[in-house]
């Protein structure tokens, strides 16, 4: 290639599937059984009409996804974005089957979304959608088959209208259909920050086996969401965030951000990142070439890519995303010697406490948020240190590593239980 010649763009489907072929070849799969876990067990396209406002109808599209059962029922987010696929969500479905398997929980993997810019809509639109979606896509769902929860561009108050409309159609409260929920209809303590918190602990454990001290380290954080500001507010209790973005932009202080949680506030109430703080303007392209200690991509797939992985200075990537690196940026991160904790491990925070809240609800027996706390703590930290083991022994890096994990726990679990008939 030359220098002129664009980046070939990777889909989330070519890095899905381009990192689980290469677990399969380290795990020497023979064909059938890589197929078998190449593709995805059961897929719903809708198209779907809903009341606007102004009393005109309008058609939306969702996809609901089920990679594989074979570990247990499947757990996936819903997301609501004007870029979300069919094939988006083959590939996010995929990545939910390995990190369940990496972090112990009896699910596979699942993922749902509409194609809407949900900003571009009003609460009872949003309210109608929801409602329709999750009756058109009803007859996957369940406690037993398929638990949704939030996603990007989906929040507490869209798990609580599915969860009412599954209700409503079966006559009877289920909470444990949904997970994500207010704590008000059988949602759990911790469940809001939970991904962000996961993101933090797993930090803590890269920076510790790394030499690098998480007091005074500077932190880039990328998409400042539900999983990028719980990990700022957790990384700011250090004094350690010098730059945090949207989909507008970023804020850079050298020095570190000053009262993330005043810009957090305004962006709850503005809906994007005050203009007049403090600190320089930048891009995210700049963000993500910052010179950091940890940089926390938290926004959306494919924002390293071949085209601007080598200008990465952060010691540590934490993937707070799903999918932010593509196969062309992965090996560049490596020989700069960039320590990366994979989305597969880094981001499993929220599906841990998901999984807290489902156990919940079928015990109708709550957990207090500390104790909460402290399993989603014991649980992650246990699971980074069986891949950092795996890496160490392999001498891999971690995505490498908790890729053979994963994908080896999945084809443990088809052997056991046989093909069927
Ligand atoms: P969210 O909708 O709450 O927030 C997304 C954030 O990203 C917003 O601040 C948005 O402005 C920003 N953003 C959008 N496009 C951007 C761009 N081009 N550059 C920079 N920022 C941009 O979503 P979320 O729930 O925080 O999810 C973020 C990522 O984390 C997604 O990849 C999601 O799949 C993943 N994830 C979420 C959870 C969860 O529990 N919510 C769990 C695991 C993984």
């Amino acid at each position: 290639m030359t220098q002129a010649d664009p980046i070939p763009e990777e889909s989330p489907l070519d890095c899905a599937l381009g990192f689980y072929h290469s677990a399969a070849d380290r795990l020497g799969l023979d064909d059938g059984m890589r197929d078998v876990l190449a593709n995805c067990k059961r897929e719903l396209s809708v198209s779907f009409p809903v009341q606007m406002d102004d009393g005109s109808l309008r058609v939306f599209h969702g996809y609901r996804v089920h990679h594989n059962e074979t570990r247990g029922p499947v757990k996936g987010g819903l997301r609501y974005s004007p870029a979300v696929s069919m094939d988006d969500v083959r590939a996010l479905a995929m990545w939910m089957t390995w990190k369940c398997a990496i972090v112990g929980l009896p699910f596979g993997g699942a993922k749902g979304g509409v194609t809407v810019d949900p900003r571009a809509l009003s609460t009872g639109e949003l309210e109608r959608l929801t409602r329709r979606f999750g009756t058109e896509i009803g007859f996957l769902i369940g406690p037993e088959r398929d638990i949704p929860a939030p996603d990007m561009g989906t929040d507490s108050q869209t798990m609580a209208w599915l969860m009412d409309t599954f209700s409503m159609n079966r006559g009877y409260s289920v909470p444990a259909a949904v997970t994500g929920k207010p704590i008000s209809i059988g949602g759990s303590a911790g469940r809001d920050g939970a991904t962000g918190r996961g993101v933090f602990l797993v930090a803590q454990e890269a920076c510790r086996d790394r030499g690098v001290s998480l007091e005074g380290a500077r932190v880039a954080v990328q998409g400042f969401g539900k999983v990028g500001s719980a990990a700022a507010r957790l990384f700011d209790a250090f004094g350690a965030v010098v730059a945090v973005s949207d989909s507008h932009g970023g804020i850079y202080s050298e020095h570190g951000l000053d009262d993330i949680e005043a810009i957090l506030a305004r962006k709850r109430e503005e809906g994007c990142l005050p203009a007049d703080h403090p600190g320089e303007h930048i891009t995210n392209d700049e963000l993500l070439g910052l010179p950091v200690d940890i940089l926390v991509p938290a926004a959306l797939e494919g924002q390293i890519h071949g085209g601007n992985a080598d200008s990465v200075q952060a010691k540590i990537v934490i993937e707070g995303a799903n999918g932010p690196t593509t196969c062309a940026a992965d090996p560049i991160l490596t020989e700069k010697g960039i320590y990366v904790v994979p989305d597969i491990l880094a981001n499993a925070g929220g599906v841990i406490v998901s999984y807290f809240e489902w156990v919940q609800d079928l015990q109708s027996f709550f957990w207090a948020e500390d104790q909460i706390n402290r399993r989603l703590e014991r649980m992650i930290k246990a699971s980074y240190q069986e891949v950092a083991a795996v890496a160490e022994r392999d001498g891999s890096t971690m995505r490498d590593a908790a890729y053979k994990v994963g994908v080896g726990r999945v084809v443990e679990a088809t052997r056991q239980r046989g093909i069927f008939p």
